[in-house]
């Protein structure tokens, strides 16, 4: 395939012109960011920002994260910036974080979903970093996945799913956070995390003084309610299997509410923590990682949820994380991935 770039094991990214001349030439790039793969296209092309919801399936109105390598490239695409916002950006950028800022006449009203604000970040793995850079252009890119899927953490998982419909992939092995990036819209001088990411609620604390979480983050949606991202309406990172999501702080408690789910179904499959695995009899048992280091959890987690309808399980039972940290991250998604279903005791 000449349109593949294995770049799993290499430093050297003088072949990289070539995805980028793709963006420029209005092509859909797969490539890799340190959050989640990414689905890229020229931000500032329609119609090439188009084929990117043709890809996934995804809604129009869901607005897509333009990636940019500069402050240049800011603004072109943002105005009015505060400077509290800046302060964020100068914090966290590159990461994994996500800022909601007014948009400029420059960015295609496909991008923002009709909306007059545009999520901006700026990525740190240098791979993604280096192809905006030499595209020289914003680069428009959502997590890579059929819409309602999990995200993709490495090529392998999306390949089948994607690759017909990419004009490049680039291959950068596991992403390194495994969750997407954090979304933040500034309210009066306050940061609110509109999604919970790889910048936690803590980290934001920390620079800001003072941050705020979006009671959807862990509440689902009642139709009536207006949201303030429209990604939180949407079914997101669900395997096709039933799944229920299990937490309390009292590990014991935990593991027996499992057990119990467990002597109910005749085909359970469990996603535990490293510690836990012992305590489940059951033939399906997969391990999340260890619950003393969510960071690995966060990292495994997609995977997981992509592997599990292979089994055929009647329910697949999923232990929670603390909602403190990256666990935030991952509560936010596994609770979607249950559809709510969710038992916390
Ligand atoms: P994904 O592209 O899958 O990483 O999802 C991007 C997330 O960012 C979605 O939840 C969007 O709703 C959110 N987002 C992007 N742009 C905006 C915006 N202008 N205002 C609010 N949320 C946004
Ligand atoms: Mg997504």
């Amino acid at each position: 395939m000449n349109n593949y770039l294995d770049l799993k094991n290499t430093k050297n990214f003088s072949e990289i012109d070539k995805p980028a001349n793709v963006i420029k030439k209005g092509g859909l790039v797969l490539f890799p960011t340190e959050t989640v793969y990414g689905i890229g296209a020229n931000g500032l092309n329609s119609d090439a920002v188009k084929n990117i919801f043709i890809a996934k399936g995804r809604k129009q109105d869901n607005p897509l994260i333009l990636h940019i390598s500069s402050f240049e490239m800011l603004n072109l695409i943002a105005k009015d910036i505060t400077d509290m916002e800046l302060k964020l950006m100068n914090a966290f950028w590159p990461g994994p974080f996500t800022i909601i800022l007014n948009k400029t006449n420059i960015v295609p009203d496909v991008v923002t979903g009709g909306l007059d604000t545009v999520g901006v970040r700026m990525p740190s793995n240098k791979i993604a970093f280096e192809l905006i850079k030499q595209a020289n252009t914003p680069i428009a890119a959502p997590s890579a996945n059929i819409s309602g899927k999990p995200s993709g953490t490495n090529v392998q998982d999306i390949f089948d799913e994607l690759c017909d419909k990419m004009d490049f992939i680039i291959d950068g092995g596991n992403t390194e956070v495994g969750v997407e990036s954090t979304v933040v819209r500034v309210i009066d001088n306050v940061p609110v995390i509109l999604r919970p990411g790889g910048v936690t609620a803590e980290d934001l604390k920390r620079v800001a003084g003072d941050v705020k979480i979006d009671k959807h983050v862990l509440a689902k949606l009642e139709n009536t309610e207006k949201v303030l991202s429209p990604g939180m309406k949407y079914r997101h990172y669900a395997p096709n299997s039933k799944c229920v999501l299990v937490y309390s702080d009292d590990n014991q408690k935990l593991t027996s509410k499992i057990q119990e789910l467990v002597s109910e179904n005749k085909n359970p499959l469990i996603i535990s923590s490293t510690e836990n695995i012992s305590k489940y009899d059951v033939p399906h048992v997969l391990n999340s990682g260890s619950s003393k280091r969510p960071q690995e959890i966060a990292q495994n987690i997609f995977r997981l949820l992509r592997k599990v309808d292979s089994y055929n399980p009647d329910i697949v039972i999923i232990e929670g994380v603390k909602e403190e940290g990256i666990g935030l991250a991952i509560m936010n998604r596994l609770i979607r991935a249950c559809e709510y279903n969710y038992i916390k005791m």
